[in-house]
């Protein structure tokens, strides 16, 4: 059977021609209603589509270099140490203490680190302990589309409904009234990502305030995902739980992945009030019981390092939006240049592109880069057919490449029309 979607738009209004170059059917067969739809991630199949062509994968978001050797030592020690069995469902405390001291180093945040914070298996199992200890079946979740992947599938296994509210180009301006009218009564909660990945926008202050006015008027819970939170590079992160009437309703997720260059460690956390993270660990002590030791240990050591590592860091990747860009700017693409995440999203019409994901299916083949197609991300395909997102978490010199493979394209779109 032919496939009818990207495969892991799930839902929505789905694109209607065949796509996918893995194997996925429209239906899977045994799968439940609620997973229907989802198929395999973008992430895999555009990383498998660059293996497969040798192109420069600017896809899937993660590092081509590891990040500090210090880290990874303590994991190891850990390891070594005989730090090998279960560790507490909590997380261990040299984690939780860790996560508190930089809430508080960063953002003035006070955290009980024995009842307000829990370890998880990265932000993702974050995201899906907190929709299924949270949502009753029927219940309504309203987030921002562009959004990340595992939002729609985490709500969906949770038996919740996603609302949307679309962030448009070029700024990816809130819309305040847009965001008033989706609330229903049957809202629950509020799934918010800032910096925001795909369209690498930071939540300003004002618009932060009204969202929680909003959510404080309407008494909902909100649950943030930070996990860029160190990737800011115009504007400031603010961390919706600061705001005020917030504390006492808010979840931030964060984990290790992003800021410190490890996207394979898997291990985050969660923290708040203490009554919503006891929630949170029920659902989450079924799904994994406990996250991986050694890992922890690492992260631990990660999380205390100093202000030069954070600065540095940010710095480094702000270097590296600046020669992505430059580069898809010269390859004729409209660059929508991001205040935060390793991400950038682009508007191909400036090519003649119409369809991002017929753009990322060609572009290998074309000039040997990997994209990855942003309407996939929205429930409102239409409203992002023509974006595509590429990472710039790569070395200098891979973006360069890929930079000098990307001022053909225009040729190799024009040679076809
Ligand atoms: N949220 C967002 C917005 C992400 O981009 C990602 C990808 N890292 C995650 C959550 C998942 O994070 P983790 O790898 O820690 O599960
Ligand atoms: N967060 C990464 C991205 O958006 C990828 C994570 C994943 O592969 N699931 O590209």
């Amino acid at each position: 059977m032919e496939p009818t979607a990207w495969p892991c738009s799930g839902g929505g209004e789905n694109p209607s021609k065949p796509r996918s170059l893995c194997d996925v059917s429209d239906r899977i067969p045994y799968l439940n209603a609620r997973l229907q739809g989802f198929g395999v991630t973008i992430f895999a199949e555009m990383s498998a589509l660059a293996l497969k062509t040798n192109s420069v994968n600017l896809g899937q978001g993660f590092p081509d270099t590891d990040g500090p050797e210090v880290v990874a030592e303590a994991a190891i020690a850990a390891i070594r140490a005989g730090h090998n069995q279960y560790p507490p469902v909590v997380g261990i405390p040299e984690l939780r203490t860790a996560v508190a001291r930089h809430q508080k180093r960063f953002y003035d945040i006070d955290l009980d680190p024995d009842a307000e914070v829990q370890i998880t298996a990265g932000a993702t199992e974050a995201i899906a302990a907190t929709m299924l200890s949270l949502l009753e079946i029927g219940d309504e979740v309203v987030t921002f589309e562009p959004w990340y992947d595992s939002y729609g599938a985490s709500i969906a296994m949770a038996g919740g409904v996603k609302r949307v509210v679309t962030l448009r180009p070029p700024e990816y301006a809130y819309d305040g009234e847009a965001f008033e009218r989706v609330i229903t009564p049957k809202t629950r909660l509020v799934l918010l990502n800032t910096p925001h990945n795909p369209t690498g926008k930071v939540f300003t202050r004002t618009e932060l305030e009204h969202i929680a006015e909003v959510c404080v008027r309407h008494d909902l819970i909100v649950v943030t995902d930070e996990v860029y939170e160190h990737l800011v590079f115009d504007g400031e992160h603010i961390p919706l739980a600061t705001l005020p009437g917030m504390r006492e309703r808010t979840l931030t997720i964060s984990s290790v992945g992003k800021t410190f260059s490890f996207t394979g460690w898997k291990t985050g956390w969660v923290s708040g009030p203490e009554s919503l993270v006891t929630a949170v660990r029920t659902a989450k002590q079924f799904l994994t019981f406990v996250s991986s030791a050694a890992w922890q240990h690492g992260a631990a050591v990660a999380l205390d390092l100093d202000d030069d590592y954070y600065r540095d860091f940010t710095a480094d990747m702000a270097v590296k939006r600046a020669v992505l860009c430059a580069g898809l700017t010269a390859s004729g693409l409209t660059v929508h240049e991001p205040q935060g995440t390793y991400f950038v999203n682009t508007d191909i019409r400036s090519l003649s592109g119409e369809d991002g994901a017929d753009f990322c299916l060609a572009l290998p083949e074309r000039v040997g880069v990997v994209g990855v197609p942003t309407q996939v991300f929205y429930d409102n395909v239409h409203e992002g057919r023509h974006l595509v997102r590429f990472t710039f978490c790569k070395r200098i010199e891979v973006l360069e490449e890929a930079s000098m493979r990307l001022a053909g394209l225009r040729q190799t779109m024009e040679a076809d029309r």
